[in-house]
This record gives C-alpha cells, sequence and structure tokens, in this order.
C-alpha cells in the first residue's frame, strides 16, 4: 500500500515509516518540520535501505496536498502533523485550534476529491480527561480535556467520525496513545524535542546526559504505591507496530472505531527514574517538587480492543524502552541537528 504520513518527520513518524517499509508498504511523507527536520527521514532511508519520497509543505496548504495527492496513487493517510506541546497550548491557544484544526479539515477535503477513504488518526488518551477509575476504556465517555491540545485531539476526532458518518464507505481509525517512549534500537531515529522537554523520559534522557542537572518529580503525594504519578508507558516501535496493523484494518473495515494503544501497565515516576539507572548505569539526580497543574494520579490503558481487533499488543518492557532512550541520547547528544 501507498500511505501517506502527514507529520511523518516527526518522533512516532518516523518510527511508524520504518515499520511501514519493514512490512512491505510504500511511505511517503509530508512535513513543515517546524517541530522536527529533514535529517529523521534520512535516518529512515538509512535504517530502511529504501528512498523514502518527502515534501515539506504544510498540511493546511490544499495546493501542495492537491499535487501530493496527485502525483502519488495514495491508498491510507496517517495523520500525524500537529502541534503537541500542553504547555504552549494553554499560552498559544488560537495557534493550536487553527493550526491543528485547519490541517485536519484541508487534509479530509483533499482525499474527498482524490477519493481517498481510509484515515489513522494519531489521538491521544488526553480525550478521556481525569476519569474516576482506570483502566481507561474506549466507551468511556470524555470527561473533558484540560487544555487546548487536548481539545484539539478531542474536536479532531469529532470532525473524523463525522465525515465517516456522512460517507460511510470511509474508513476512520482513531487511535488513543498512552505515554510513548523510547527510540529504535539502531540509536538512530528517537524523540528530539526542541528546548528543554515538558514530558518526563526526555527530561530524563538529558539529565543522564549532563545537559540538564536534575529532574523534578512532580508531586510525591498522590493516592499510588510511591506517591508519584503513575502512566502506561509505550515503546514507540511498538506503538509504530500498531499503525501498521491500523492500516491493514482500515482497508478491509469501513466504519469508524477508537483503539487505544497502550500496555494495559502503571508506571510511577520512580519506577522509570530506577529502571533508568539500573539499566543505562547512570544516575538520575532528582527532587520531589510541587505537583504540576493539570496533572491527574494514574492513567493506564485497558488494551483489549487492540488485541481483538487488530491483533496488535505491546511486547516491549520498561527495561527495553529505557535502554533503547538512553542509546540514541548517548549518540545523539545534540539531536538529529548536532
Ligand atoms: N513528570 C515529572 N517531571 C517532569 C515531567 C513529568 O515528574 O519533568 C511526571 C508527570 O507529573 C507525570 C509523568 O511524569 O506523572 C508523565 O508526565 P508526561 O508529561 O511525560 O506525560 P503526561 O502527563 O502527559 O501523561
Amino acid at each position: 500500500m501507498n500511505i501517506l504520513l502527514t507529520g511523518g518527520a516527526g518522533f512516532i513518524g518516523s518510527h511508524t515509516c520504518v515499520e511501514l517499509c519493514e512490512a512491505g508498504h510504500h511511505p511517503i511523507i509530508v512535513d513543515n518540520y517546524v517541530n522536527s527536520c529533514e535529517e529523521s527521514i534520512l535516518r529512515v532511508e538509512k535504517i530502511t535501505g529504501r528512498k523514502i519520497p518527502h515534501y515539506q509543505a504544510d498540511v493546511s496548504d490544499a495546493q501542495a496536498m492537491d499535487r501530493i495527492f496527485f502525483e502519488n496513487e495514495i491508498d491510507c493517510v496517517v495523520h500525524f502533523a500537529g502541534l503537541k506541546a500542553v504547555g504552549e497550548s494553554v499560552e498559544q491557544p488560537l495557534r493550536y485550534y487553527r493550526n491543528n484544526l485547519d490541517t485536519t479539515l484541508t487534509l479530509c477535503e483533499v482525499m474527498k476529491k482524490h477519493g481517498v477513504r481510509k484515515i489513522v488518526f494519531s489521538s491521544s488518551a488526553t480525550v478521556y480527561g481525569n476519569q474516576p477509575v482506570v483502566p481507561y476504556r474506549e466507551d468511556m465517555p470524555s470527561v473533558g480535556c484540560t487544555n487546548p491540545y487536548g481539545w484539539t485531539k478531542f474536536m479532531i476526532e469529532k470532525i473524523l467520525e463525522g465525515v465517516q458518518h456522512a460517507n460511510p464507505e470511509w474508513s476512520v481509525v482513531l487511535l488513543r496513545y498512552f505515554n510513548p517512549i523510547g527510540a529504535h534500537e539502531s540509536g538512530l531515529i528517537g524523540e528530539d524535542p526542541a528546548g528543554i522537554p515538558n514530558n518526563l523520559m526526555p527530561f530524563i534522557a538529558k539529565v543522564a546526559v549532563g545537559e540538564l542537572k536534575k529532574l523534578s518529580v512532580f508531586g510525591n503525594d498522590y493516592p499510588t504505591p510511591d506517591g508519584t504519578g503513575v502512566r502506561d508507558y509505550i515503546h514507540v516501535v511498538d506503538l509504530a507496530k500498531g499503525h501498521v496493523k491500523a492500516c491493514d484494518y482500515a482497508m478491509e473495515h469501513p466504519g469508524c472505531e477508537i483503539i487505544n494503544l497502550g500496555t494495559g501497565h502503571g508506571y510511577s515516576v520512580l519506577d522509570i527514574v530506577n529502571t533508568f539507572q539500573r539499566v543505562n548505569h547512570v544516575e538520575i539526580p532528582y527532587e520531589i517538587a510541587p505537583r504540576r497543574p493539570g496533572d491527574i494520579a494514574e492513567n493506564y490503558a485497558d488494551p483489549t480492543k487492540a488485541l481483538k481487533l487488530l491483533g496488535w499488543q505491546a511486547e516491549k518492557n520498561l527495561e527495553d524502552m529505557c535502554r533503547d532512550t538512553y542509546r540514541f541520547q548517548t549518540r545523539n547528544p545534540k539531536g538529529y541537528r548536532g
């Protein structure tokens, strides 16, 4: 299959590109490199030994997208492109709504024009909101998001559901990711956030190589086993394989499905710190800091639907995630731009 990856140069997109190649598909990338760079695609080419057609364009640029669909027989789209920093979205809500919604609307219009009816969307567990019970199941109604980034994911799910409802021949798969971490085991591609990372694992990785002094653990008084926040961390390569399965599923099944991609296991912040130190033989200095506003105590996925519908489940463990993250960080201390 020819599969267009919007935002395919990013962290999850680049790993998905590798797994699609391994499965015999033909990925094509469109990315504006606002939060990524072409180097990641060149690294994917190195890993796979394949040339990856790629375009530098904004997904909200209808003319550019029209040309890409005209030049390529696209069977399916995986839509990753979007701004993704929670804190930034609180400061710049209009930019987030404009960018994330515009790109999706333009993409759907261009897909419709070219008769492409299969789309897999990069959604997030953030759309569940702060649920009173774990694990999170796809049929739980959202209790509302806590920031504009989350609301854009929520709204895009609604847009795609509506498009599918009006066009029953479409296949829409909404993948709700939990906490993707890790890197490809080659050490060639991984997460390369701009500036000081907001997320836990990229922050730890920078502390590990001495670029940042110490980790602040946001709260140790949550109702969890060690008092620190619990999340469902998933290896990005497992996540990428989930996308391959989702594309296969979309080809066969018209309709709209929400599917969690998580492991079903929760780990605390201190579990992550301790495992990272142990497997990598490196010290992670940390201090306990106040809770971060908007954070919840605990979430993890019920991953049974992914197994039932896609035949997918996560295979890598926390040690793999910590080892692979550190390998990418030590080999690329300045990220792709180094
Ligand atoms: N966290 C932390 N220090 C950091 C970043 C995150 O203690 O510098 C904690 C955070 O409070 C949460 C967990 O790590 O309990 C995961 O946070 P992240 O931002 O990676 O993901 P999210 O909160 O979106 O699930």
